[in-house]
Order: structure tokens, then C-alpha cells, then sequence
């Protein structure tokens, strides 16, 4: 039996919560495609500040590097918003997205159909949604040097080079070629030189996907389409900023942060974990929704481990769980009774099993 090591970083807030849901998941999983998990522990975010000073400490940062995949809930406390830079819980996180080297950050959408009345747009415009948000991670904004405060004023800056472009735009015609062969690349080039050169570079690498309708859109009117015709995308691939806002915003369409997984690519080990946040309004509460995290063991299977079957039966199993009824608290009706984390983790990972034992056929 072959074994898999995955590195798990449970994070803050509700992200040990939803981690223990998506490892039950992973043993589902295991027990039914006689597969074995060895599923480490380590400290990232404020857990990490908390055991060792660090937001990203150095056994976390051997651990990850030595793994099959990365797991991770999601990082950040209020307690440590004003604390400096290094010691906030978001620089560990970058710091780990660095150093694997994760440049491409993938975020399906797909809208449920159990849970279409859970969204604020009207059901009509909802139906076959099925959008990849392409983004890229590791440079733009976020990383560009020289930043910082000097007195009353504050810089940031915003550096991209032809070939981190290219590398991201590749993941995303790959990409499209395994779904409807359309990419919709998002910039603001009628304003910024790193979008004109974000553009031609995006187009050059699409002459060598003749196969995949290109089109360009201002990061304003993708925002805008994004809920006036979802239906319109199916690649979207775009910057580090940009997709940090769109996917929030795209995240809308579904009627939960927390049903949305992502996975983040490299040459090495693969990042992955919800699209939501540590969420400390609800930490601590077995409130939270356990989807994105159990969404993002699907893509885990998928992407980081190569098994396309076992993420299928996650994916299968998520769904059968909606269409019965389970709902926690954020995709309820008003008022209707909810399910805690746990139960939901306990329901879905209980239909995993239920599949084997109803004789549906594994193949790998
Ligand atoms: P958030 O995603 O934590 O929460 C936004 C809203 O969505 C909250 O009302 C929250 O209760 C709800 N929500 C999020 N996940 C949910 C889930 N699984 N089930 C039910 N409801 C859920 O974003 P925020 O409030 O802007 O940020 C909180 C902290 O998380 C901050 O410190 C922020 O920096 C950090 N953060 C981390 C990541 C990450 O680790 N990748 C991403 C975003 C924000």
C-alpha cells in the first residue's frame, strides 16, 4: 500500500476545526481505496506565534518541503493585528506560499444545485456556473519590493516579470483544455504598464493554443459580468489582487465563503486549503462549514496526489449531502434547523463509506 505524507497546518481560528473534518475525509478515503495517509500536525499563523515566536516556525518550514502535499485551514487573529510585520499570522502564510513556490492558485466555483436559493442573484442566471479562477500567487502586490511606511506616506509595489506571466498563463490554457477551451485573462491595461505587459505576454503564450478561445477583459468589467452573466466564464485568469477580489467576489455566487476550496501549484509540493479565512467571529463554535476544507481534499487527491477517482468520490459525496438537505448554519434557510462542523464532517465522510458499501464500483 502506497503512503502519502501530508503536511497539516491547522492554522487559527476555524481552521483546526474544519481541518479535523477534511482528515476524517482523508481516512474515509483511505478506507475505501486502500490508501494510507500519514497526516503530521504543524504550527502556522498566530499558532505559530504562539509555540514558537514565528508565524511560519522553522520545523513547519522543513516539514512542508519534505511532504506529498500541503494541507492548510487558514491563518490570522485579531489579537496580532497590530503587531509588527514579521510576527503578523498573513506573512506566514506568504512566507509558506514562497517558499513552495506556488504560482498558480486555482479556484473552482461551480454553484450547487441544492443551493441555488442560498444566493443573492436570481436562480436563472445561476444554472450551469462552472467557473476556474486562475491566480497567480506569488508575485505582483503582495511581494513587490520596495514597500512600506516612511512618516505620512506609504508604498507599495506592483512588479511582474514575462516569465512569471507565462508560467501562470500556461496553468490556465492547460487548464482549459480539460474543460470548455475558453480564458478570459483580467487586467487594468488601459491604465498599468504591468497589465500591458501582463496582456501581450498572455496573448503570445495563447498562439500556442490555437484550440482555446482568448479574451481580455478590465479587472472593472470582469468584476461587473462576474454577477451579471457568470455563465460567460470559464478560464479566468488573472493576477495576484485581482484574483484575490474576484474570487471573494465570485464566492458570492455559490452563497458561502465556506463551501469553496483552492489549490495552489508549483513544481513542488501543492498548497491547498479553503478559499475562507480563520473566521473569528465564529471560532471555536462548531458553526463553521466544513466544505471548502473537505472540497479542498478533492483537490488535494486530484492535484497534489495524481488520484482522480478517490477525489470524484469526495466531490460525490459532498453533493449527495446537499441534495439530502445537510446544511450548516451559513447555507440554511433562516430560521431551519443547521448541522454543527462535526456533524456535517461526520455526514459526509459517512456517505464515502456508504458507497462502498452499497457496491459502487472503485476504479483507479
Ligand atoms: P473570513 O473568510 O475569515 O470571514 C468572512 C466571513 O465569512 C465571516 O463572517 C465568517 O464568519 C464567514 N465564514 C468564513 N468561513 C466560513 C465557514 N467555513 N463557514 C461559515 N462561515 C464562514 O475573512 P475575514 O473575516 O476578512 O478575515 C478573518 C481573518 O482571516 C483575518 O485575520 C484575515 O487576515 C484572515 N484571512 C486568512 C485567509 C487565509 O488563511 N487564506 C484568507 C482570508 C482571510
Amino acid at each position: 500500500m502506497k503512503t502519502y505524507s501530508i503536511a497539516v497546518l491547522p492554522g487559527d481560528g476555524i481552521g483546526p476545526e474544519v481541518i479535523a473534518e477534511a482528515e476524517r475525509t482523508l481516512e474515509a478515503v483511505g478506507e475505501r481505496f486502500g490508501l494510507d495517509f500519514t497526516l503530521p500536525r504543524f504550527a502556522i499563523g498566530a499558532a505559530g506565534v504562539a509555540v514558537a515566536g514565528d508565524p511560519f516556525p522553522a520545523d513547519t518550514r522543513a516539514a512542508v518541503a519534505r511532504a506529498d502535499a500541503v494541507l492548510l485551514g487558514a491563518v490570522g487573529d485579531p489579537s496580532l493585528d497590530q503587531a509588527p510585520r514579521h510576527l503578523k499570522p498573513e506573512s506566514g502564510l506568504l512566507a509558506l506560499r514562497a517558499q513552495l513556490g506556488v504560482y498558480a492558485n486555482l479556484r473552482p466555483v461551480t454553484v450547487f444545485p441544492a443551493l441555488v436559493n442560498r444566493s443573492p442573484l436570481k436562480a436563472d442566471r445561476l444554472e450551469g456556473v462552472d467557473v476556474l479562477i486562475v491566480r497567480e500567487l506569488t508575485g505582483g502586490l503582495y511581494y513587490g519590493e520596495p514597500r512600506g511606511r516612511e512618516g505620512a506616506s506609504a508604498v507599495n509595489t506592483l512588479r511582474y516579470s514575462a516569465a512569471e506571466i507565462k508560467r501562470v498563463a500556461r496553468v490556465a490554457f492547460e487548464s482549459a483544455r480539460q474543460r470548455r477551451r475558453h480564458v478570459t485573462s483580467v487586467d487594468k491595461a488601459n491604465v498599468l504598464e504591468v497589465s500591458q505587459l501582463w496582456r501581450e505576454t498572455v496573448t503570445r503564450v495563447g498562439q500556442d493554443y490555437p484550440d482555446v478561445r482568448l479574451d481580455h477583459l478590465y479587472v472593472d468589467t470582469a468584476a461587473m459580468r462576474l454577477v451579471a452573466d457568470p455563465r460567460a466564464f470559464d478560464v479566468l485568469l488573472t493576477e495576484n489582487m485581482f484574483g484575490d477580489i474576484l474570487s471573494d467576489e465570485a464566492a458570492v455566487l455559490v452563497g458561502s465563503l465556506g463551501l469553496l476550496p483552492s489549490a495552489s501549484l508549483g513544481e513542488g509540493p501543492g498548497l491547498f486549503e479553503p478559499i475562507h479565512g480563520s473566521a473569528p467571529d465564529i471560532a471555536g463554535g462548531d458553526v463553521a462549514n466544513p466544505i471548502g476544507a473537505i472540497a479542498t481534499v478533492a483537490l488535494l487527491l486530484r492535484h497534489g496526489l495524481g488520484l482522480a477517482e478517490p477525489a470524484a468520490a469526495v466531490e460525490r459525496a459532498i453533493s449527495s449531502a446537499l441534495e439530502q438537505g445537510a446544511r450548516t448554519r451559513d447555507i440554511a434557510e433562516p430560521a431551519a434547523p443547521a448541522l454543527g462542523t462535526r456533524a456535517m464532517g461526520l455526514r459526509i465522510a459517512g456517505l464515502i463509506a456508504e458507497a462502498q458499501r452499497s457496491g459502487a464500483p472503485v476504479t483507479m
